[in-house]
């Protein structure tokens, strides 16, 4: 859906395996939600690496030929979105450079939060750095460690950077995966049995598609190394409270991908019901703002014990620019995405289901659209609470300024919105899937504006985050 957050990145390694690339190129394919404007893998082969990275699609940017000559047994693949740097090719990841005998090649997920005073130390001490991005400081780190083995010089690295990161490295010989010890970002563990292969993911929905089965999370702060002699596991940080990102569940993950250890089409279905128990509504149906909202919006409906409808379809294909007719279609942005069904929604009061509200523009324009094809009330209900604070933490946010919970109350997004009415799930609610029913383990910070890793500089960070923030 247009305003609101976007996805960060995807990242796989795939280690003892004939098939290394193409396992990767599938398990992208499976990620590709978290990012698609450019993406690449780097295989290892004997003594060298192989790389190939490019702007686009998964499916736009690798064929049979290049999947062929991505030769060896071990790989790893990265989407990007683009939460730091700009969109360029020089940007693009898994990093390849040279290091050792043979080179490394580095894909991050998440964000840095000391970045800018890290790069400005090293260029100080003669650093050249070839991207805008803050992974490539992870590198420069390491080239100014002392330790004899890689793993040694990646938590060397890792040790001076503070902020969000989940991580896949590759040296001709060995993967290593590493996960910041807050653990903002997922990253899993998994093993296709046959082959005795490992394989890192963001999600499971990769080990999924390439036939692996889900071991385990990697957990905050854990450092593996895979390699010839198996998987070692090293624990090298001062453990810290575990604050993941709870808008995984919310909406960036897919909904049939296990993240935190919890299936995310059930967490946001209990979402859905907790909403529904605490903002209900006189209404006929429910319908849900597709694609995200469907799950939050069947649980609101099943704890409300209204029928589910689907008054909104969504148009799957739509590519990132389409050409706007001449004459000014009203919400043309919106409804080449979305389309409301009269036949569905005429005289109907409905509940229309969405997880969250950034700028409010296209909650707007969709309460419009419903009213237009017939609606008879739109009671618009949000599956999270208010957005107020900016994400430091890999998520490309808007500003605060721009969010339009950080300045105005329930009512008046509503009023801007013009729905019947509107209601956010409470912070406390969305914990209620937890077992305790505490927020522990988990960030909240663009809902509550309690940043867990203290960001020193929130302004010199967002001139890296928010290069090029725009509506989608
Ligand atoms: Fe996730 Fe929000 Fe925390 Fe960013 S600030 S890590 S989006 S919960």
């Amino acid at each position: 859906m247009q305003d609101r957050f976007r996805e960060e990145c995807g990242i796989v390694g795939v280690f003892g395996h004939p098939e290394a690339a193409n396992l990767v190129y599938l398990s992208l394919y499976a990620l590709q939600h978290r990012g698609q404007e450019s993406a690449g893998i780097v295989s290892a082969k004997d003594d060298i690496l192989i790389s190939h990275r490019a702007l686009g699609l998964v499916a736009d940017i690798f064929n049979e030929d290049i999947i062929r000559r991505l030769e060896g047994s071990a790989a790893i693949g990265h989407n990007r979105y683009s939460t730091s740097g700009q969109t360029l090719l020089k940007n693009t990841q898994p990093f390849v450079v040279e290091y050792g005998r043979g080179g490394l090649a580095v894909a991050h997920n998440g964000n840095l939060v000391n970045a800018v005073e890290l790069r400005e130390q090293l260029e100080g001490q003669g650093s050249i750095f070839q991207s805008n991005v803050d992974t490539e400081v992870i590198v420069h780190l390491m080239a100014a460690s002392k330790g004899e083995r890689t793993v040694d010089r990646v938590v060397a690295a890792l040790s001076q950077v503070r902020g969000a990161y989940s991580l896949v490295f590759l040296t001709p010989h060995e993967l290593i995966a590493a996960r910041d010890p807050y653990g903002f970002r997922p990253l899993v563990l998994g093993r296709i049995q046959d082959k005795d292969s490992v394989v890192v993911a963001s999600e499971t929905c990769a080990l999924d598609l390439i036939g692996a089965t889900y071991e385990r999370e990697v957990e905050p702060g854990e450092v593996l190394r895979v390699s010839a002699s198996g998987v070692e596991s090293f624990r090298p940080f001062p453990t810290a409270p575990r604050t993941s990102c709870i808008f995984e569940y919310i909406y960036f993950a897919r909904p049939d991908s296990r993240v935190y250890d919890r299936n995310v089409y059930e967490v946001r279905k209990d979402l859905g019901r907790q909403l529904a128990r605490e903002q209900p509504a006189e209404a006929d149906i429910v319908i849900p703002v597709p694609d995200s909202g469907v799950p939050a919006a069947l649980g609101f409906a099943e704890q409300a014990r209204l029928p589910f409808e689907m008054g909104l379809i969504r148009n799957h294909y739509v590519g990132r620019t389409f050409i706007e007719p001449r004459d000014a279609i009203r919400h043309f942005g919106v409804k080449v995405k979305l389309n409301a069904q009269a036949d569905v929604l005429r005289g109907k009061r409905v509940v229309v289901v969405d997880d969250s509200i950034v700028r409010g523009t296209t909650s707007k324009k969709i309460v419009q659209m419903l009213r237009h094809a017939g609606a008879a009330e739109v009671h618009m209900r949000i599956s999270s609470p208010p957005t107020i604070s900016s994400c430091y933490y890999g998520v490309d946010t808007p500003t605060s300024a721009e969010l339009i919970a950080s300045e105005n109350s329930t009512e008046g997004i509503r009023e801007f919105i013009t729905a019947d009415s509107l209601g956010y799930l409470s912070v406390r609610g969305t914990y209620n899937f937890l077992k305790n029913g505490e927020g522990n383990g988990f960030c909240a910070a663009c809902f509550t504006g309690r940043y867990p890793v203290p960001v020193s500089d929130p302004g010199r960070t967002h001139q890296l985050v928010l290069f090029e923030a725009k509506e989608r």
